[in-house]
């Protein structure tokens, strides 16, 4: 039973997801130090709080063998909540943009390799519909269609071998990159930084030659990436360089009403 209505929330959100975490709910004796975190009522009940989204839960009676109490405030584990909760959700973000990337890719290098593999047939395939549509009409044909059919015909191995190459590569390295990043590793950050600040000046002359809406999301997803990941992670010394989160002390957080100072 939630005591607290409260709005929504991204702490509430997570523990929909992974359950509230409630300390308070798993030890025999609540001292009066515990009055922030947990109170047992005069009929029997117990009231416990949430450690991540603050809402106040009735729980049932702990196991007899659970620990006597919540021992030292100061040493509790809090799970993650605030600005160290969203920052965690954008990189996770940030980690499935990079996942579908590297399917992409993935995806490219698999379609490019089975061209690869048939070419010959393709070709034979483009130059006999060429023939076929040249002997039907007097005038040489210059549609989409045979415009086409012409690229086809004329594609080599050594034009597709650079794009599988890349399309392997981006692969691997988005996927690593996604990997890294949901595991909130230091390294994914950098790795992603400049590897897609390596792709902007690309992006951008892809724009100047045509400007698509397709391309103009996926540059703009690309800087906020890049400029968000050095802004709050505080990188190549941004901010003052790399600093941990202060944690709240939980003995401050949590403390008994009337007690706080
Ligand atoms: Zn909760």
């Amino acid at each position: 039973m939630n005591l607290v209505p409260r709005k929504w929330h991204l702490e509430g959100l997570v523990c929909g997801l992974r359950g509230h975490s409630v300390p308070a709910a798993g030890v025999s004796e609540l001292r009066p130090q515990d009055a922030g975190l947990g109170v047992d009522l005069p009929d029997g009940r117990r009231l416990a709080r949430c450690t991540r989204c603050d809402a106040w839960h009735e729980v049932t009676a702990p196991h007899p063998a659970a620990s006597t109490d919540l021992g030292d405030l100061h040493a509790l584990h809090v799970p993650r909540r605030g600005e160290e909760l969203r920052e965690a959700l954008v990189m996770r973000i940030i980690a499935i943009d990079k996942a579908i990337h590297s399917i992409l890719f993935a995806l490219a290098a698999i379609a490019l390799g089975i061209i690869e593999l048939k070419l010959g047939g393709l070709h034979t395939f483009a130059n006999r519909l060429l023939n076929s549509l040249n002997s039907s009409t007097t005038q040489p044909s210059s549609s989409s269609v045979t415009h086409w059919l012409h690229r086809l015909a004329g594609l080599r191995r050594s034009h597709l071998q650079p794009l599988l190459f890349g399309a392997v590569a981006y692969a691997v390295l988005e996927g690593v990159e996604a990997w890294g990043l949901w595991r909130e590793r230091t390294w994914a950050e950098y790795l992603t930084v400049i590897a897609t600040s390596a792709l902007i000046p690309l992006e951008i002359y892809e724009l100047s030659v045509r400007v698509t809406a397709l391309k103009l999301v996926g540059l703009v997803v690309n800087v906020a990436i890049v400029a968000w990941l050095v802004w709050a992670k505080r990188l190549f010394g941004a901010r003052g360089g790399r600093q941990r989160h202060d944690r709240p002390d939980p003995a401050v957080l949590f403390a008994a009403p009337g007690a706080a100072g």
